[in-house]
């Protein structure tokens, strides 16, 4: 069934693990994810950034996803990642979107307690959930490598401050994460997780997941996260599965082929990151 994200966070962070949310490009990767969830056993979240919903457009998703949503045996949100600005999120839930993302993260720190207030107080009168985001997550959420230079972490105080004001119903933090593909190993700051945790009784969302170690989610997750995103490594896995097939079999036309292949790789990352974080079998 198709919920939101509510229910499913807070009965994370009582149960100390997280939910998976895993952006979707297309069809294959909507199938691909519920299948994982279904034989998981698992709560998912299924989200799009607005770069996709420029691909397609929100309705496409917001059917692809219903129609996954009700014939599946576990609950189903679907989510509106790095909203970006008060209409996006309107229109996300005017097409169905069962949780949304305000991401003000970019301006200053009373600009976005008022953006993000300006939607929670629309997107909660209607029972969406809001997820807002304080403090830098480095990378470009829709395209391109992580880059390096500034990504400070979320301030503690100022957490305590914009939960109270925003009422935002869970918060991405910057504690080290960056969108996009890692040079090196990244490190998750858990001191300051574990701060931001003392002043701040939310669900916390953790951005730029993939890449990072399966033990420092784990560790996070100790530490008060209760979703975790993944992008780019199903962009990845859906293109290796897609190119191997196409470069054993050059002359092939047919997409459903390639894509396939495409669809287990999707698969195997998604059921394998259910089981570190704590999912599976909680549906
Ligand atoms: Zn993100």
């Amino acid at each position: 069934m198709l919920v939101t994200t509510k229910e499913m966070l807070l009965d994370a962070q009582a149960g100390h693990y997280a939910v998976g949310a895993f952006n979707v490009e297309n069809l294959e990767f909507v199938m691909a994810v519920i299948k994982a969830a279904e034989d998981k056993h698992s709560p998912v979240i299924m989200q799009t950034t607005p770069g996709t919903i420029k691909y397609a457009n929100l309705d496409y998703f917001a059917a692809m996803v219903r129609v996954a949503a009700e014939s599946a045996s576990v609950p189903v949100a679907l989510h509106l990642d790095h909203g970006d600005g008060f209409d996006r999120c309107m229109q996300a839930l005017r097409a169905g979107y069962t949780s949304v993302m305000i991401d003000g993260s970019h301006v200053p720190f009373e600009e976005n307690m008022a953006l993000t207030e300006s939607v929670t107080k629309v997107a909660i009168a209607m029972g969406v959930p809001v997820e807002a985001e304080l403090g830098k997550v480095g990378g470009k959420e829709d395209d391109g490598p992580a880059v390096k230079g500034e990504n400070p972490y979320t301030d503690p105080d100022e957490a305590e401050e914009f939960v109270n004001r925003t009422k935002c119903s869970s918060l991405a933090v910057g504690v080290g994460t960056a969108h996009g593909v890692y040079k090196g190993t990244p490190h998750i700051e858990q001191g300051v997780l574990k701060e931001i945790r003392n002043r701040v009784d939310v669900p916390l969302v953790l951005h730029g997941t993939s890449g990072v170690p399966d033990d420092q989610v784990a560790e996070a997750i100790k530490n008060g996260i209760c979703k975790v995103n993944y992008a780019t490594e199903l962009r990845q896995a859906f293109t290796r599965g897609f190119m191997g097939y196409m470069a054993e079999n050059p002359n092939n036309f047919d997409p459903k082929k390639p894509s396939k292949p495409g669809m287990e790789e999707i698969y195997k990352v998604v059921a394998s990151h259910m089981d570190n974080l704590g999912s599976t079998n909680k549906a």
